[in-house]
């Protein structure tokens, strides 16, 4: 009996990686054609300031407008993205197109605002993110302090050796260093002894479940609001969907916030609208 379950569990998982394979192979082939044909698109999230009610920036989010599909979040695709390195050109297709974007936006908004773009784990160990960032930077006009570099914990943890430097000489020309998904790493204080950082963006889980009974999930958002202060390092709430999550926030000190809420990530004319104030 032992015999014929382990067989059987055996091709079950043979089939099970040999269709995953496949699959990947396929999505990697399709993610280098939706690179040719430009079929990447970058949605944008608004962040807001609840003290004055104000956009203060964006986070630059990636979709693919697959063909006979529709839009695709990047769950699905990213970890193809990865594995085929084929994140490095696209990643920088995005960083480009944002700050193209953030320059267009400069005109009009007072004050200006910000884009953040989430960098890969493949472009801290291959990159050099410095060098790359300043050529976009001086090709598109976008002033340093108007862009944001997002990397979550969990880059930081695998990579602060290879990472540091580059962040620290980009913190030193003026952009500014976000930290995502924070608490969610195994030693999130760690990374603040090595790497100086302007933002936390307080992991979505934690927000998620800050009204959860029995959770101890408010317990480490009003932590890492105190670090934050303690710190002088701004926090943002990600991931607010209640008005409840947005009141707590603010009552406990953190008025930065982004989340389903307020805004979905939208099409660049969109946030244009919404900035002129037609829209909400
Ligand atoms: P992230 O950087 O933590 O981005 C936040 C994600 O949470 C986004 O999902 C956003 O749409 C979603 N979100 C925002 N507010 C809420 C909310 O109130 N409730 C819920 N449930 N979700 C909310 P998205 O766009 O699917 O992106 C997922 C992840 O993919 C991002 O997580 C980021 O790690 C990665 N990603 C997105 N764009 C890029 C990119 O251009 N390059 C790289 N390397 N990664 C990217
Ligand atoms: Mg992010
Ligand atoms: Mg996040
Ligand atoms: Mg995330």
């Amino acid at each position: 009996r032992v015999k014929v379950a382990g067989r059987r569990g055996h091709a079950f998982f043979t089939e099970d990686m040999l269709s995953r394979a496949r699959n990947s192979i396929s999505l990697q082939l399709e993610l280098r054609e939706a690179l040719q044909e430009q079929q990447f698109v970058v949605h944008y999230q608004p962040q807001f300031d609840l003290d004055s009610g104000e956009i203060i920036g964006v986070e630059a989010l990636l979709r693919w407008d697959r063909p006979g599909v529709g839009l695709v979040t990047p769950a699905a695709f990213l970890p193809a993205a990865e594995e085929s390195g084929l994140i490095l050109p696209i990643n920088e297709w995005v960083l480009r197109e944002a700050c193209r974007q953030a320059v267009r936006w400069m005109v009009g908004a007072t004050p200006p605002l910000r884009v953040a773009v989430n960098i890969a784990p493949l472009q801290i160990q291959r990159e050099n993110l410095c060098t790359l960032v300043m050529d976009v930077l001086e090709q598109t006009g976008l002033p340093p302090y108007l862009l944001e570099l997002e990397l979550t914990e969990s880059i930081l943890l695998q990579h602060a050796e290879a990472a540091a430097p580059d962040l620290q000489e980009l913190r030193r020309r003026g952009v500014h260093i976000a930290i995502d998904d924070f608490g969610m790493g195994h030693s999130s204080l760690t990374h603040l002894k090595r790497v100086r950082v302007d933002r936390l963006k307080i992991d979505q889980g934690f927000v998620a479940d800050m009204h959860r009974a029995g959770s101890n999930d408010l317990a480490i958002v009003r932590a890492i609001i105190n670090l934050g202060r303690e710190m002088n390092i701004e926090v943002v709430a990600e991931g607010v969907e209640t008005e409840d999550q947005a009141r707590t926030l603010r009552e406990e000190g953190c008025h930065l916030v982004q989340g389903f809420y307020f805004s979905r990530a939208r099409p660049p004319e969109d946030i244009t609208r919404l900035m002129s104030g037609e829209a909400s």
